[in-house]
């Protein structure tokens, strides 16, 4: 038997890093995974792996989520790992950025819980797991303005529907990784001009003296699937970054 087994899985932003780490970690471990993204092409790396179908999601498209769910659930795990990082401080970040980030790092995760548990909570069951990062409530990190306050509300909304729902069979917990190596990370060291000391500067940050792996990440993600003992948790996993 495998830890698993007879459980269909929902994750989103499958398509690369750790939310395609976790979907084929979830498969592995004896899942069903839907796994979607909005890019199809990276999706498409999935495609024939055991136990996984993809399809296409926007999570910011509530329709979207309302039929994928009604297509292919019900679900008795959610993974919210649908995220984005922008730069900048109080004062010089972007409105328009500040909003983006609150609808796909928050309200997204608050719509695809509202379209999976009404039949977690008909079955008495169901693991949701919310992707956060220990640059939340739990550290300030500079010029990360927008991402420190929404994965903080991430925090907020995990325990909220903990506490709501602990006394009928839903466990709602989140993931606080550090610095992980993905394809959006590359993207921000080259970004800032300099790659290699940008991404000295990144693997400085965890006394580990390394990056996190997206299969670490999904380690984790699949036992907090099964564990039947914790809810309302915030699991952070940094290379030691927050002790
Ligand atoms: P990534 O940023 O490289 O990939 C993100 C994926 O999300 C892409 O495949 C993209 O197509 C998809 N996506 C974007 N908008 C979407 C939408 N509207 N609907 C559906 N999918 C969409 O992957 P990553 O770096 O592994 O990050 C995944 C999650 O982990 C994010 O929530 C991120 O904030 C969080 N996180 C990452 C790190 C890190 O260091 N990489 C650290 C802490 C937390």
């Amino acid at each position: 038997n495998l830890p698993l087994d007879n459980k269909h899985v929902l994750v989103t932003a499958a398509g690369q890093g750790i939310g395609r780490a976790s979907a084929l970690a979830f498969a592995r471990a004896g899942a069903t995974v839907v796994a979607t993204d909005i890019n199809m092409d990276a999706l498409a790396s999935l495609a024939g792996e055991t136990g996984i179908t993809t399809h296409r999601l926007d999570v910011l498209d509530d329709d979207g989520v309302k039929a994928l769910v009604s297509q292919s659930g019900p679900f008795d795990i959610l993974f919210n790992c649908a995220g984005v990082v922008h730069g900048g401080t109080v004062l010089d970040m972007a409105d328009k950025d500040l909003d983006f980030a609150i609808d796909l790092n928050v309200r997204a995760m608050i719509r695809t819980i509202r379209a999976v548990l009404p039949a977690m909570l008909e079955r008495g069951d169901g693991s949701i797991i919310n992707m956060s990062s220990v640059a939340s409530s739990i550290k300030g990190v500079p010029n990360r303005f927008a991402y420190t306050v929404t994965k903080a509300a991430v925090i907020g909304l995990t325990k909220s529907v903990a506490a709501d729902y602990v006394t009928q069979g839903i466990r709602c917990n989140a993931i606080c990784p550090g610095t992980v190596e993905s394809p959006s990370l590359q993207d921000r060291m080259r970004a800032q001009g300099d790659y290699d000391a940008a991404r000295a500067a990144f693997i400085a940050r965890q006394p580990m003296g390394r990056l996190g792996t997206p299969e670490e990440i999904a380690d984790l993600a699949v036992y907090i699937a099964g564990a039947t003992y914790t809810s309302g948790q915030a699991f952070a996993i940094d290379g030691g970054w927050t002790i």
